[in-house]
């Protein structure tokens, strides 16, 4: 009997449970053919769970994500849901379930694959072979700081937020950021603005406290105006970055858009002790909902992190971002990575399934890009 895995699948609103299946059955297949079953289990959430169960994040699915090996998640809301109160919107029950399983390391890849090249806003030559991975610190920070408000001060109104990390909220997330940068091209830049505000200069302090821990890793510290610039400038120059909640967040849209689309970005949530929640980055896409036009390829993508960094199967994880490489390579485009007069093969949401299994089933889709 093979080894078995057990993945928690959360399709969720609009595109999810159209790019949902895909991405479950390409890992399903990856998974073969390392010998492992590939066992799932569906949940709600998100504004299908408001309207089956009157809440974004009903018991049974926290219950199913706890018992599960991973979670691979689609996307959640939609305009049906938008004038609920904010405590009951679909949004919630995505962030209720990241604290609930304290993900506290969100990682972000920006990673070209060479047949989009023209799709970057920038000049193909700065983005090629581009492979950067940001380290974003998820539960805390300025999003969460107390004190925290809008307050009447002297007869007007002053509003509040507090940055705040302690010693051991940047020590876990340091630690993830050196570990990933070992396993890849060992190059950490630290992101901070420890010129201006003293909480990132006690991040500043920690990071470089513990880099005599990976002698093997080369650590620098950039401050974030200048990280911002660097990123359009000559993106190439880095590895792994870390960085806390907020300027995690700018910047690792900013990396995003130096590969092209929405469609093409995974993302992944860690605990401590290596379980994740997986995601692509795009939303529920209600103006293509139901219309076989979304792309696939983000939450494939994620499944294949999935396999990186919570089943311990790279060989999984190359042969599922070797096939999205191989469909590309192919010519074969959903409509918001097909730019126009290439010579490219329009396809749908289900014709990119169908390819890319057929990549995985051949030889050829065997290797990382
Ligand atoms: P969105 O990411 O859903 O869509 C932005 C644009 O990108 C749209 O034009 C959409 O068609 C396109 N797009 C996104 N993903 C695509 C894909 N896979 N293939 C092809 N095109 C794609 O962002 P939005 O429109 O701002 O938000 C729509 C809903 O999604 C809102 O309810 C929002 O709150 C929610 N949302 C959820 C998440 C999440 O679940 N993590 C993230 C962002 C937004």
């Amino acid at each position: 009997m093979s080894e078995v895995r057990k993945i928690a699948v959360l399709p969720g609103d609009g595109i999810g449970p159209e790019v949902m299946p895909v991405a479950v059955a390409a890992l399903r297949t990856a998974l073969q053919r390392q010998g492992v079953y590939l066992e799932t289990e569906e949940g709600l959430i998100g504004g299908c769970a408001i309207d089956a169960a009157g809440g974004p994040l009903p018991a049974e699915t926290q219950e199913l994500c706890a018992a599960a090996d991973a979670v691979l998640l689609g996307a959640v809301g939609g305009p049906k849901w938008e004038a609920l109160p904010m405590q009951q919107r679909p949004e919630k029950g995505l962030l209720g379930l990241r604290s609930g399983l304290q993900l506290f390391a969100n990682l972000r890849p920006a990673l070209l694959f060479a047949p989009l090249a023209d799709a970057s806003s920038l000049k193909p030559a700065l983005v090629s072979g581009l492979d950067i991975l940001i380290v974003r610190e998820l539960t805390g920070g300025i999003y969460f700081g107390e004190p925290r408000g809008v307050f009447l001060e002297n007869n007007e109104r002053v509003g509040v937020n507090t940055y705040r990390y302690s010693e051991h909220e940047i020590e876990r997330i340091a630690r993830v950021a050196f570990d990933l940068a070992g396993k890849r091209r060992r190059r950490l830049c630290s992101v901070d603005k420890a010129n201006v505000l003293e909480a990132t200069d006690l991040w500043r302090q920690v990071v470089s406290g513990l880099a005599s821990e990976y002698p093997e890793v080369a650590l620098s510290h950039m401050y974030v105006d200048n990280a911002g610039m660097q990123l359009v400038r000559a993106p190439k120059q880095f590895d792994v970055i870390v960085t806390g909640n907020m300027f995690g967040d700018i910047l690792s849209d900013v990396a995003a858009m130096l590969t092209g689309s929405l469609g093409m970005l995974p993302s992944a949530s860690l605990a401590a002790d290596g379980f994740g929640l997986y995601e692509p980055v795009h939303g529920s896409a209600p103006d293509i909902a139901g219309q076989d036009r979304a792309n696939p390829l983000a939450t494939v993508l994620s499944a294949a992190m999935l396999c990186r960094y919570s089943l311990n199967l790279p060989g999984a994880a190359a042969a599922l971002e070797g096939a999205v490489d191989a469909v590309l390579r192919q010519g074969l485009r959903t409509a918001d990575i097909a730019a126009e007069g290439q010579g490219v093969e329009l396809v749908g949401t289900q014709a990119m399934g169908e390819a890319l299994l057929a990549a995985l089933e051949s030889s050829a889709g065997g290797e990382a890009p």
